[in-house]
């Protein structure tokens, strides 16, 4: 991948420039972003427009959840519905090439604990990324909630050598922390219920019809979410959702993120330099 850096406008690199001097980061770029979020259907509201542009500029994707969904249905087993709900995860994946991965956890009662911490390693380390999306450390349900420290956890450790995860073969370590970014908190509201306003931001309304693709490929969930949840069709939430960061943007539809830039991790905005095209400013609410 080249630099893209050089693409950035002046303007941009101008207002980013000092602030990077600082904290130069070592991970270079791999071409490889990850999307690692707690169920699935997860990933497909929340960044997929952003995962779409990326795909679009040459990146190759990596989706992952941490279950299958097995809490999803009112009428169908576990074990019935993961099934059927990998099947649409992977079917949402192929719709922009990426690869799809799940980490066997279930529904409700992810954990912070060894095996589970292993098990997210691994899956970084099969996939490579210099960039991670996943969910903020606040956010409505815990699963959302430990899916952020795990994840957060494996960017944080899955180049050290002797943080094993014993799978066979073990797939090899990261070189470098990677980018790590959160994205929105479901409904844009934090667990008080104000409303919650990204400082990055990209235009997504012309990826729009295929980020909606990819979620109608979760079909099992309209049901499951009309009973559960009282929405009426959870296509028209994620629109929703969109719609309202867009409106703070001034544009259709926008998605939002956060960047973890505590001790260790690359502090430079790697993915508004990627999509310095896209970049949308989101007045404060
Ligand atoms: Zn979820």
């Amino acid at each position: 991948m080249i630099n893209p850096t050089l693409r950035l406008p002046a303007d941009l690199q101008q207002r980013r420039g000092s602030a990077n001097s600082e904290h130069k980061t070592h991970m270079t770029d791999s071409g490889h972003i990850l999307a690692f979020m707690a169920h699935p259907d997860d990933i497909e509201i929340l960044c997929a427009g952003t995962l779409i542009h990326l795909r679009n500029k040459g990146y190759a994707i990596h989706m992952a959840t941490m279950t299958a969904g097995d809490g999803g249905s009112m009428d169908l087993s576990g074990e019935e519905i993961a099934r059927l709900r990998l099947k649409e995860a992977q079917a949402s994946a192929d719709l922009v090439q990426a690869t799809y991965h799940c980490a066997d956890e279930k529904d409700f009662v992810i954990s912070y604990q060894p095996a589970t911490i292993k098990r997210v390693v691994e899956i970084m380390r099969i996939c490579q990324p210099f960039l991670v999306i996943t969910h903020p450390p606040s956010d409505y349900m815990l699963d959302h909630e430990l899916t952020s420290q795990l994840v957060r956890n494996a960017c944080f450790c899955a180049g050290a050598p002797n943080m094993k995860t014993e799978a066979l073969p073990a797939a090899p370590r990261l070189v470098g922390i990677p980018y790590l970014y959160y994205a929105a908190p479901i409904e844009n509201k934090d667990i008080w219920g104000s409303p919650v306003r990204p400082g990055i931001a990209f235009d997504t309304t012309e990826v729009m019809n295929l980020k909606e693709a990819m979620l109608t490929c979760h079909a099992s969930q309209r049901e499951w979410l009309m009973q559960h949840h009282g929405i009426d069709e959870f296509v028209d939430s994620m629109r929703r959702w969109s719609a309202e960061l867009g409106k703070a943007a001034g544009v259709a539809y926008a998605e939002g993120f956060r960047q973890h830039r505590g001790h260790a991790y690359p502090r430079d905005d790697k993915l508004t330099e990627i999509l310095a095209d896209k970049q949308v400013e989101i007045l404060p609410a």
